[in-house]
């Protein structure tokens, strides 16, 4: 394989075999093909697109450029959820538990935020002394212990997409279907579970803008998904506002914790309910996913989530009085400020992308993939559309490490926040599933 050849006859609009793409990844991964013929090869692929087939295989050969996980003797069936990231999305802090609690065994390999907001791994590390870097044994164990488990990548999963990745962040190649297909697909097919749901945001605080190209990654996640032998299901879900009313690590865990007993956002808890019954569907444990949502919610009503949610914490080494008293263990912000609303009205929007940056100013998110992040900063307590305020009344909280860090922010977080002079009503959550 000449690689120059292969990357000219993407260029030209070819299409590439299954013995092509495999050795150029192949390659690319021992280093035998270096970075530059990579970003050269990823621009062709952002220009030109791939068939159906040749994202298929690209997703399988990054996922075998690593160690891949099994669960398939698992006594529970295994079921995963994936979100392509959007603001306040806490999801998976409650989903998990509550999956493990309804049966299913999540063996969840989340990221860390790079973009506006903390991810996954991020929120968990908030909770004093939780682990998110197991090794593949102590991750199988906390799974058995718990029925749940969330850790990062370790350096033997999709080795591939870890360089690809970093090169594409660089190389203005991250925007583009197949390429987000294999890397997000190469990675939860490594990890093993039968059954994964993708949640794909759309909207100003996401990756995908428009429906338009959220459909299109959803089709296209879909297909490869099966391709490769697991059961699918995909949402798209609005990412224009903000999910819940807490953005920012320890503050999203808090409100995750509210929700895990029975409270807390309305719209955090149906969402969780719509994809964890989705779960439950694809790996054959319900029948209808309308219907499992009422017995899921009952799960968040009595305890028995939250009991889960206690269980995994305790089997990462977190302390596990987060899931009784949240505010005794998780960090606070010196310097905490509310934002006034300037007028009596209706809260008409809430603008995602705005609180997202917001929230990256004071502390809360990284720039760069090495930048460290303040766990405390964030906002909380954040107007939903639909509500009605009186002025003067807070439309949010803003959390930082100085009250410096606040007054930078504090004009874009009050312009995120349109107000109505008459009622409003959120728009739909869930666009198709
Ligand atoms: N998330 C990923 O893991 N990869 C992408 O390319 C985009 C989002």
């Amino acid at each position: 394989m000449v690689p120059q050849w292969l990357i000219e006859k993407k260029r030209d609009g070819g299409v590439l075999s299954v013995d092509e793409i495999r050795a150029f990844v192949g390659g690319y991964t021992d280093g035998t093909i270096p970075d530059y013929q990579m970003a050269a090869f990823a621009m062709a692929v952002f220009f030109r697109g791939m068939t159906a087939d040749e994202t298929t295989t690209l997703t399988d050969a990054m996922m075998r450029s690593g160690e891949t996980l099994s669960f398939a003797e698992w006594p529970r069936p295994t079921a995963d959820k994936h979100s392509t990231g959007g603001i306040g999305d806490k999801i998976s802090l409650i989903l998990g538990p509550l999956a493990a609690s309804a049966g299913l065994a999540v063996p969840m390999i989340s990221g860390r935020g790079l973009g506006l907001t903390g991810g996954t791994l991020d929120k968990l590390e908030a909770i004093p002394g939780f682990n998110t870097r197991l090794s593949t044994d102590a991750f199988r164990a906390a799974l058995d212990r718990a029925g749940c488990a969330i850790i990062g990548q370790t350096d033997r999963l999709v080795p591939a997409d870890r360089k690809l990745y970093a090169l594409r962040d660089v190389t203005g190649t991250v925007p583009s279907i197949p390429l987000i297909t294999a890397s997000i697909m190469s990675k939860k097919l490594a990890e093993g579970a039968g059954s994964l749901v993708v949640d794909v945001k759309c909207g100003r605080g996401a990756f995908m803008r428009t429906r338009d190209q959220a459909d299109a990654l959803s089709g296209s996640l879909l297909r490869v998904g099966r391709a490769l032998g697991r059961n699918m299901a995909a949402l798209v879900t609005d990412m224009e506002q903000p999910l819940g009313r807490a953005v920012g690590n320890a503050l999203e865990v808090r409100e995750a914790v509210e929700v895990l007993r029975g409270g807390g956002p309305a719209d955090i808890r149906r969402l969780t309910l719509a994809l964890t019954a989705r779960m439950r569907v694809l790996a054959g444990l319900a029948a209808d996913a309308a219907a499992d949502e009422g017995a899921l919610a009952a799960r968040l009503d009595d305890g028995r989530a939250l009991a889960a949610f206690r269980d995994m914490v305790a089997a990462q080494g977190g302390d596990v009085r987060v899931a009784g008293d949240p505010d005794a263990v998780l960090p606070q912000a010196a310097a905490v400020e509310a934002i006034a609303a300037p007028a009596d009205g209706w809260v008409a929007f809430v603008d995602a992308e705005i609180i997202g940056g917001a929230v990256l100013q004071l502390g809360a998110g990284r720039r760069r993939s090495d930048d460290a992040i303040d766990p405390a900063a964030g906002i909380d307590r954040l107007v939903q559309c639909g509500d009605q305020v009186v002025r003067g009344q807070p439309l949010m909280r803003l959390h930082a490490a100085t009250p410096a860090l606040i007054a930078a922010v504090r004009d874009a977080a009050r312009r995120a926040v349109t107000l109505a002079a008459a009622p409003t009503e959120r728009p739909p959550l869930i666009l198709s599933a």
